[in-house]
C-alpha cells in the first residue's frame, strides 16, 4: 500500500490504531491500518489505492452501531467521517456527503427551514451509516426522504442508486449486504416554518437527554436489538425493551456491561469490560426473552471481528 500517495490525497493514515478510539462503545482492538477519509475524493483515492494493492478493507462511519472484537480486525479499515459538514442545497433537495454527521445534517435542514429530518436530531453517526441501517426515530426513517445516492463498490466503481434499488425497510437496506458505500446522498425535503422546526429539534434533543445515555459518559451503541416485527400485516412493531424488562434483563450484568436502567434494550459500559462481555450479556438477555416469550431477538448492533 502506497501510504505517501494516500497522505498526498489528504487521507489520514494511522498504523495499529485501536478501534476503541473510533466506536461509541469505546471497545475494539487494533487494525493494521486505519485510513480516515472525510471527502468523496479522499474516499475514492483510498479505495483505488487499496484495490491496486490488493488489500481487503472494511468501512466504518461514526462507529455508533458497532461492537468490534477485542482482537480487532485483520483488514484495513476505512473510516469515512467528517467533523466539517459537507452539505449543499438546491431548492428543496440537499446533497450531503456520506461522511457528514447526521445531526449536523439535521441542524442544517432546520436552519434552512426544510422539514423531513428533524426527528434525526441527536442520532449519532454519519449520513452513510444512517442510510446503511435506515436509521430513524419516532416512526420515521432516513430512507423516506432519499432522492438518490451515489454509491461506490470496493473496486472503486460508482453509480447512482434509486431508493427502490436501496431496498429500505425497518433498520435495513441493501447496503448492509452488498459492498457498496454511500459517497454522496441527495435527500428531498419540504419547506416549513423555521421557528417551528427549531422548536421540534429542541424537543427531540431534550427527549434524548431524558431517555438515552450520553455515550461520552456511558459508552453504548444505542439499541442492541431491533424492535419486534408484527406477525401479520395488521400488527404493529413491538418495543423489545418491554420484553427485555419482563424477562428480567435489568438485573443482568457481565462485569462492566449492563442494560441502561431507563431502557433495557440499550447496553452500556459503566466499568471495566470487554466487547466479549457485551456480547455475552446480550446473549443472556436474548435467551431470557426466548425462554419467557418464545421470541428470537435480532441484533441491531453490527459485530466486526472474531468473537467466541
Ligand atoms: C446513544 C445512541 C443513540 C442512538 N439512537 C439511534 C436512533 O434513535 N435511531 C437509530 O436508527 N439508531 C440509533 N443509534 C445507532 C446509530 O447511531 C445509527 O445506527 C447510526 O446511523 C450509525 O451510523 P455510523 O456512522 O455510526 O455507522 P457505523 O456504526 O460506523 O457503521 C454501521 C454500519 O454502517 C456501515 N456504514 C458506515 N458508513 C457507511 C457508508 N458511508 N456507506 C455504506 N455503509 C456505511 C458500516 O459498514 C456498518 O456496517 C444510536 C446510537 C447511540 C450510541
Amino acid at each position: 500500500m502506497n501510504v505517501p500517495a494516500l497522505r498526498a490525497a489528504q487521507c489520514v493514515v494511522s498504523e495499529g490504531d485501536c478501534l476503541s478510539r473510533h466506536t461509541t462503545f469505546q471497545l475494539g482492538g487494533p487494525c493494521r491500518v486505519l485510513i480516515t477519509c472525510s471527502t468523496p475524493a479522499q474516499l475514492a483515492a483510498a479505495v483505488n489505492e487499496l484495490q491496486r494493492a490488493g488489500e481487503e478493507f472494511i468501512l466504518i462511519g461514526g462507529g455508533s452501531n458497532l461492537l468490534v472484537s477485542d482482537e480487532g480486525v485483520p483488514q484495513v479499515v476505512i473510516r469515512y467521517f467528517s467533523a466539517q459538514p459537507q452539505i449543499q442545497r438546491a431548492d428543496t433537495v440537499v446533497e450531503v456527503s456520506g461522511s457528514t454527521l447526521l445531526d449536523d445534517l439535521a441542524a442544517f435542514t432546520v436552519a434552512q427551514g426544510l422539514a423531513g429530518l428533524v426527528y434525526a436530531s441527536g442520532i449519532p453517526g454519519t449520513v452513510g451509516g444512517a442510510l446503511a441501517g435506515n436509521a430513524g426515530a419516532f416512526g420515521r426513517q432516513i430512507g423516506d426522504v432519499v432522492e438518490n445516492v451515489t454509491v461506490m463498490n470496493h473496486a472503486g466503481q460508482t453509480h447512482t442508486a434509486t431508493p427502490a434499488e436501496l431496498q429500505f425497510a425497518y433498520r435495513r437496506s441493501v447496503l448492509q449486504h452488498n459492498d457498496e458505500m454511500v459517497v454522496v446522498a441527495r435527500l428531498r425535503l419540504v419547506t416549513a416554518e423555521q421557528g417551528g422546526l427549531a422548536q421540534q429539534r429542541a424537543e427531540c434533543l431534550q427527549l434524548r437527554r431524558q431517555k438515552h445515555p450520553d455515550w461520552r459518559v456511558l459508552p453504548t451503541a444505542g439499541s442492541f436489538f431491533k424492535n419486534i416485527e408484527p406477525t401479520s400485516a395488521a400488527g404493529r412493531r413491538q418495543a423489545t425493551g418491554w420484553f427485555l424488562e419482563q424477562a428480567g434483563a435489568l438485573r443482568m450484568r457481565v462485569r462492566g456491561a449492563r442494560p441502561f436502567e431507563k431502557h433495557a434494550n440499550i447496553i452500556v459500559r459503566d466499568g471495566d469490560c470487554t466487547a466479549q462481555d457485551v456480547l455475552e450479556l446480550s446473549r443472556q438477555m436474548a435467551a431470557a426473552v426466548e425462554q419467557k416469550f418464545h421470541l428470537q431477538l435480532e441484533r441491531e448492533v453490527r459485530l466486526r471481528g472474531r468473537f467466541r
